[in-house]
């Protein structure tokens, strides 16, 4: 399977899920644009990297996924936009009635309304060159609810709808839009709080991860970034190009329950 002169725009990729999608979008031959919200040597070093182990041509741009603006010069800046990758992403969690205004903003604007400005910026280059793929990272929680995580769980049930209404508006097009739904996935994230939780619970590190995190994950396993990245690669191929406006999860069968 090859993207090979696609570029992929992926933002919230210098981390977990998102740079996972970038390195398999590059292992498929695709030009990759990296993104979050820092400027560090660090950022373009690792899109020099991606660039330099798959020979593809990488680029880091800097860009505020919570600035309306800055999610639009993203796309311009990108030097093309054939596939498009809605990752950035936060979490706050709280009970509604304690749930801090900043953070619901903060999660609305990075989680949600992102999506809306970059995939409105990408569309038209996307119709000028005749194909497009747009994969929104949506969540189990874009899907089912738990307590505590409004915003996110509003937000994400918000990219599922806006990815629906966008596919309904492109489907005459040869451009897809559809969202994957990860369940658990070990990110750099979620590694970092399983020494707490391991104190908290007094769990072994196994107990933690089977017991605490994937409670409601009936395989038990963690999904990993690189699966998330083949499935990606999956909707950007030929043999996707009927599927649209829908829900892939990955989810070890949390949404089935
Ligand atoms: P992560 O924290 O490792 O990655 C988030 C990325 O978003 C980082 O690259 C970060 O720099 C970037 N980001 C944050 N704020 C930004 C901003 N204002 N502008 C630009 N970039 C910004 O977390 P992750 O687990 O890889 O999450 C990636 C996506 O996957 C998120 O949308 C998250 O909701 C979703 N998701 C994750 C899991 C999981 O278990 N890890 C499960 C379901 C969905």
């Amino acid at each position: 399977m090859t993207l090979q002169g696609k570029t992929a725009v992926i933002t919230g990729s210098n981390s977990g899920i998102g740079l996972g999608i970038a390195r398999e979008m590059a292992r498929a031959g695709a030009n990759v644009v990296l993104n979050s919200f820092t400027d560090r040597d660090e950022d373009h070093a690792l899109a020099k990297e991606i660039g330099t182990e798959f020979g593809v041509t990488a680029l880091y741009v800097q860009a505020d996924m919570s600035k309306g603006d800055q999610c639009r010069a993203l796309i311009e800046k990108a030097e093309g936009c054939d596939i498009l990758i809605n990752n950035a992403g936060i979490q706050h969690v709280a009970p509604i009635d304690e749930f801090p205004t900043d953070k619901w903003d903060a999660i609305i604007a990075i989680n949600m309304n992102s999506t809306f400005h970059t995939m409105a910026a990408a569309l038209p280059h996307m119709r000028q060159r005749g194909w497009g793929r747009i994969v929104n990272i949506a969540s189990a929680h874009g899907l089912t609810a738990s307590p505590y995580k409004s915003a996110y769980i509003a937000a994400k049930h918000g990219v599922v709808g806006m990815t629906k209404t966008v596919a309904l508006e492109t489907a005459e097009e040869p451009i897809t839009c559809n969202a994957i739904c990860p369940g658990y996935v070990l990110t750099p994230l979620v590694e970092a709080q399983i020494p707490d939780t391991m104190k908290e619970y007094d769990m072994s590190r196994e107990d933690v991860i089977k017991n605490v995190m994937l409670k409601r994950q009936p395989s038990k396993e963690f999904a990993t970034v690189e699966q998330m990245g083949g499935t990606a690669v999956f909707l950007c191929s030929d043999a996707a190009a009927q599927i649209t406006g829908t829900t892939i999860s990955v989810d070890g069968g949390w949404t089935a329950l």
